[in-house]
């Protein structure tokens, strides 16, 4: 019928969180096909490409259009926001040539892009195909990168100065502090990136969200009811989430070890694909899980390499005898289990063992356990985390805070206090049960008439 062309930026987040968009698409609607145009920085293509080989081989709907490296030297560059926006600005003219011969052989109907991919959007007008964004963060995110322009035309100062309250349509007030990393200096490129960015959101034929309706209805309806963009045409929003990737390694020895716990005895730290603590921030939490009493699973990833050339590279196998306090994994040995680099989250948070979640309140994390109803303790590290633990704490009532000192420092006694909380407390019962109604509110979204699958049916609808 069509040929549907997703364009995610680079990282292992934003493509998986795509492809899963092409899969519920095709899931519901065989008679698309979808390709994905891949972008994978030489410096960084191991697990980006062992995924695509497995897309390929069991998804024949889906196929990858791999766009030309660019060579670019990492070392150049201030930050990984950096690297990508310039890689995704220099593939252009091969994206404009990858339009071009998919349209030669096929019928497209609709480009998807990431927020990172915008320089992509002019293009598409050559070819009279409409573009859609396809936004990977939360709506309350949306409602604030729609209105940041506006902030921006009305002040002169960062947000990192302000020290104020920013009051924007459809959110609970954002300590300034708190704002989403790259908008909190104004003299920064990262900030005039994202400004442009936020600039060209209302210029699409359309909005996909991975959320769903019950989940932020403030931010959704601010949004649709075109507050957020006072002086310009809001696109239509299409909320059609909770999009989860499924998977990953189901016989992992942390599922087996979780299969011999009680029902929700477990609490679980995981900090994203890329969060990294200190050695003593490490131990630090060490000693607070030690001092809770409660049950354990903890993915530990090595410090950050202090060298400048290893910045951008996945960190070393962690050396849990040095990381760990003396004694640690002896005296836990029967309440806790410390994962090496990864876990199977999905299948994790899914276990009947696990009562609740200590993350750095990334959006897919998120909705992972609100798709599988486990409540939260918030410590963001990057990107839009800050900002995701004010609105999951304040509005959703999904999660408890975990507070930081100056720095960033969170000490023994605050991991011990919250995961307490949340564990054995009335705090952690009361967002355990607002997150067991959000699970079921989550999976009725995803009937047959539930919310995102008529707002997929709309979108659809659209083309
Ligand atoms: N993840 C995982 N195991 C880990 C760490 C992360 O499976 O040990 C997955 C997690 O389930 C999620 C993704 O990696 O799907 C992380 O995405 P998120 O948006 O939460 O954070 P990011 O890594 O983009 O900061």
């Amino acid at each position: 019928m069509g040929t549907i062309i997703l364009y995610p930026s680079p990282g292992m987040g934003h493509l998986v969180s795509m492809v899963e968009l092409g899969k519920f698409i095709l899931k519901h609607h065989p008679s698309f096909s979808v390709v994905v145009l891949t972008l994978i920085p030489s410096f960084n293509t191991g697990t980006t490409a062992s995924y695509v080989r497995h897309i390929s081989a069991t998804f024949p709907g889906i196929s990858f259009h791999h766009l030309p490296d660019i060579p670019l030297d990492p070392l150049l560059y201030p930050s990984m926001e950096a690297i990508i926006f310039d890689l995704i600005r220099r593939s252009n003219p091969n994206v404009n040539n990858a339009l071009q011969s998919i349209s030669l052989s096929s019928n497209v109907i609709v480009f998807i892009i990431d927020m990172f991919c915008t320089p992509a959007m002019s293009l598409a007008a050559n070819y009279n195909i409409p573009v859609y964004y396809f936004f990977t963060s939360g709506a309350c995110c949306l409602a604030q990168f729609l209105h940041f322009p506006t902030i921006h035309r009305t002040t002169t100062e960062s947000f990192k100065d302000m020290n104020k309250l920013v009051h924007s349509p459809g959110l609970p007030p954002i300590p300034s502090s708190e704002m989403i990393s790259p908008l909190l200096d104004r003299t920064s490129t990262d900030y005039s990136d994202f400004l442009d960015f936020c600039e060209h959101f209302p210029k699409a034929a359309g909005i996909i969200d991975n959320t769903f309706d019950s989940l932020e209805p403030k931010a959704i309806k601010a949004i649709t009811d075109g507050l957020c963009v006072p002086d310009l045409s809001t696109p239509p929003l299409y909320c059609i989430g909770p999009l989860v990737a499924a998977g990953g390694d189901g016989s992992h020895e942390c599922l087996n070890w979780l299969d011999l716990q009680p029902s929700r005895s477990v609490v679980y730290l995981c900090f994203g694909s890329l969060g990294l603590f200190s050695a003593n921030q490490l131990k630090e939490i060490a000693t607070g899980l030690e001092m809770s009493g409660h049950r354990f699973l903890w993915v530990v990833r090595s410090p950050p390499s202090e060298k400048k050339e290893d910045r951008f590279l996945p960190p070393p196998e962690p050396d849990l005898s040095l990381l760990l306090p003396e004694g640690f994994l002896d005296r836990t040995r029967d309440r806790g289990l410390v994962v090496k680099k990864w876990a199977p989250q999905v299948a994790v948070l899914s276990h009947e063992s696990v009562g609740g979640f200590v993350t750095h309140c990334g959006w897919n994390s998120v909705l992972e356990a609100v798709r599988a109803g486990v409540p939260m303790v918030a410590w963001p590290l990057y990107a839009e985390q800050r900002f995701n633990k004010v609105v999951l704490v304040e509005e959703m009532k999904l999660a408890l805070p975990m507070d930081e000192t100056d720095g960033g420092w969170v000490t023994a006694t605050e991991v011990e206090k919250r995961v307490r909380q949340l564990m054995e407390a009335e705090e952690g019962k009361a967002v355990r049960e607002v997150a067991t109604a959000r699970k079921e509110e989550a999976a009725r979204a995803m009937e047959e008439d539930g919310s995102s699958r008529v707002s997929l049916s709309k979108l659809v609808g659209s083309w």
